[in-house]
């Protein structure tokens, strides 16, 4: 029998920080404080230090921070109902429903092959008088942001929004000369959204999410919406939503975010041995690193024409892979044909066509990847 290699078993993430997680969460419960509290803010702060903004505001997921995000840029007059938000085409849905859900009308552009990023070369065409934002979405944990991306947003005064769901403690190396400089994802637009689901990086024992930015105005209306819209106690400046951050869950999250670094590090040996060692000319891997940009392996994505027949050859060889994702979001049975009617996106749908994610994660050894690795090498039609 060969080994399995299991493509992610959560309570296997979790193992080594259990201990201490038993014991936060049953300090909570006995602390009779179930909503907000000092365990949300210790969270938040620990949140904008590690990400190096001035905030951070918990939210009850990550779909809510982009929604949040946008519905405080409409109510403080810096977008409106109508107004245009730049999105990547191949991106997980919830990157665009938070735009979409706020009547802003999200307009996409195609990603690169290589990086299957949002291709940011593309994007000044797309710009119309009624451009106000652009978002990128740091697809499978790699940072998507660039001078190109930077210089077309100060050209056409946009807000850039980052959907940092996959890519916490992602670097990117911005500015020059002198002046360069690491910045983290999160810190390198006006506005990040993050999810704390349990997949994800750093991922909760349920639902979670924040906002990061550092701007003063938009954090405090980010924060009143998430909390019906007010800013203090039976005063509502805004019809809002009902979307804190659970304080059990920055409870749990405090204990893991001061190990990202090492957690992200064991992501990205697996991810090395694979770039190593899988040669095979009918599997295709991802850009590995390309010097500015570094990713943090959400997930390790190759390509293969026969993605049933390679995922069905692997599966009999005890290697379970999984597909993120198999249908573009503009095809997705909810937008019927509406959304983006009639532009043609062929990178996005040949993307979505041949994707591949292998396993990457605690569950996967630096001697696991290598024999996954073998067994692809193997892999013929
Ligand atoms: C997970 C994810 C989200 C949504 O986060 P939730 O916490 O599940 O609401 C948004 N965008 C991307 C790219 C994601 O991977």
């Amino acid at each position: 029998m060969p080994k399995h290699h299991t493509f992610l078993d959560l309570a296997v993430v979790n193992a080594p920080y259990m201990d201490r997680i038993a014991a936060e969460l049953e300090r909570v419960a006995r602390s009779g404080r179930y909503v907000g509290g000092a365990d949300c803010s210790r969270f938040e702060q620990e949140l904008a230090r590690v990400t190096g903004t001035d905030f951070a505001v918990g939210t009850a997921n990550g779909l809510d921070a982009l929604r949040l995000i946008f519905r405080a840029y409409i109510e403080l007059g810096r977008m409106a109902p109508g107004d245009e938000v730049i999105v990547p085409a191949n991106t997980y849905i919830a990157s665009v429903l938070g735009a979409a859900d706020c009547g802003l009308r999200v307009v996409p552009v195609e990603p690169r092959v290589d990086t299957m990023n949002l291709d940011t070369s593309l994007v000044e065409q797309a710009v119309t008088p009624r451009t106000r934002a652009v978002m990128t979405v740091h697809l499978y944990g790699r940072a998507c942001y660039d001078s190109t991306l930077a210089e077309v947003a100060r050209r056409h005064n946009l807000i850039v929004v980052e959907d940092n769901a996959q890519a916490i403690g992602a670097e990117v190396t911005v500015g020059c000369g002198e002046s360069l400089q690491r910045r983290r994802t999160g810190a390198l637009g006006h506005a990040a959204a993050f999810s704390f689901y349990p997949t994800k990086n750093i991922g909760a024992l349920g639902d979670a999410g924040a906002v990061t930015t550092s701007d003063p105005e938009l954090a405090a209306a980010v924060r009143a919406l998430a909390n019906y819209g007010s800013d203090r106690q039976y005063h509502n400046i805004y019809a809002g939503y009902n979307s804190r951050l659970d304080p059990m869950q920055a409870a749990v999250l405090s204990v893991k975010l001061p190990h990202l670094d090492s957690e992200n590090a064991m992501r990205r040996t697996v991810a090395g041995v694979y770039d190593r060692m899988i040669d095979n000319p009918l599997v295709t891997k991802p850009l590995y690193d390309d010097g500015a940009l570094s990713s943090v392996w959400h997930q390790y994505v190759v390509r293969v024409d026969d993605r049933d027949g390679f995922r069905r050859y692997l599966a009999d060889r005890g290697v379970d892979t999984a597909v993120h994702y198999p249908v573009p979001l503009y095809r997705q049975p909810c937008y019927d044909g509406r959304l983006w009617h009639g532009t043609p996106l062929p990178v996005t749908d040949s993307i979505c066509r041949t994707v591949v994610s292998l396993p990457v994660s605690r569950c996967t050894s630096a001697d696991d990847a290598a024999e996954i690795a073998s067994i692809i090498n193997d892999y013929k039609i």
